[in-house]
């Protein structure tokens, strides 16, 4: 299919971006389109105007700050996988950043967008979760830090206003031990359920309608996962309580 007819605007700065989403009713800012284009595509989303941020200069570092690792909204998937400053400031980002999808994606998808995009399955808005990261988010009126406790509102469903631009996710030193697992149906699918163990703090993915804090000694409580053609709720709890148990045994 192809997308609905939408305006295209495409930015060169972070000033000029933030005056477009300022100023035009219904827009969307698209970043690596991995997810974006299939919605359009499928018509799941239907926006009058579309913000690429693509030929937005100096936005794809990723550098070391506050003891943690800073990634630009337009550092790829693939680069922050690549990483040598990630793998040594924070293993766990480059262990989750395998798991989401495959290869081709992360060449184009962002670690900004994952977040922005908010799937109740992905991995790293769980990493984010864990670590207690932050993100960045500018706007016509200022830039604001957003905690990982306060952006995930609901199933694609963000804390992050439509006039403001995330411009960098803040990911702290991983903790030791550190663990991901997920299980899903074939490698690059997004996963049934997941766990991230950031020393003794545990978050869940796949499982509620956003990622989740809980107890690695009952992690499954209060949980009332959906149900769907991949799995039943108590399959998804089962896999909670089994993944848990490796990622405080490994
Ligand atoms: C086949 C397939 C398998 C996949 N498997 C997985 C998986 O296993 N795990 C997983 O987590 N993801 C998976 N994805 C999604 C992929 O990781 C996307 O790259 C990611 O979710 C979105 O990043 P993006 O840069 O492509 O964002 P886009 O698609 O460009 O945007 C996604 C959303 O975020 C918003 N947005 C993007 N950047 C910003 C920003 N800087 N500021 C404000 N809003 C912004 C957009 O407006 C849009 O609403 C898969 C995708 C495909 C096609």
């Amino acid at each position: 299919m192809k997308p609905p007819r939408f305006e295209y605007h495409a930015p060169s700065t972070v000033d000029e971006t933030c005056a477009l989403l300022a100023s035009l009713e219904d827009a969307k800012v698209l970043a690596g389109g991995q997810s974006l284009m299939p919605l359009l595509n499928f018509r799941l989303a239907r926006p009058a105007h579309l913000v690429d941020i693509n030929r937005i200069g100096g936005l794809d570092r990723i550098y070391e700050r506050d003891r943690g690792v800073a990634v630009q909204a337009l550092a790829r998937q693939a680069a922050v996988e690549d990483s040598e400053l990630v793998a040594s400031v924070c293993p766990l980002l480059s262990a989750a950043v395998r798991l989401v999808a495959h290869r081709v994606i992360r060449n184009r998808g962002t670690v900004c967008g994952s977040i922005a995009h908010a799937d109740p399955a992905s991995e790293l808005p769980a990493v984010l979760l864990a670590l207690g990261g932050h993100v960045v988010a500018r706007s016509k009126r200022g830039e604001r830090k957003i905690e990982a406790g306060g952006l995930f509102a609901g199933v694609f469903e963000t804390s992050i206003a439509p006039d403001e631009l995330l411009v960098e996710a803040w990911f702290p030193k991983s903790p030791k031990p550190f663990a991901i697992f997920e299980e899903s149906r074939r490698h690059g699918d997004f996963a049934l359920a997941g766990v991230v163990r950031a020393g003794d703090t545990l978050a869940l993915f796949g499982v509620a309608p956003t990622p989740v804090l809980a107890d690695a000694k009952d992690p499954s409580r209060g949980l009332q996962p959906s149900s769907d053609l991949e799995a039943t709720p108590e399959f998804r709890l089962h896999l909670v309580r089994a993944l848990t148990l490796k990622a405080f045994a490994a």
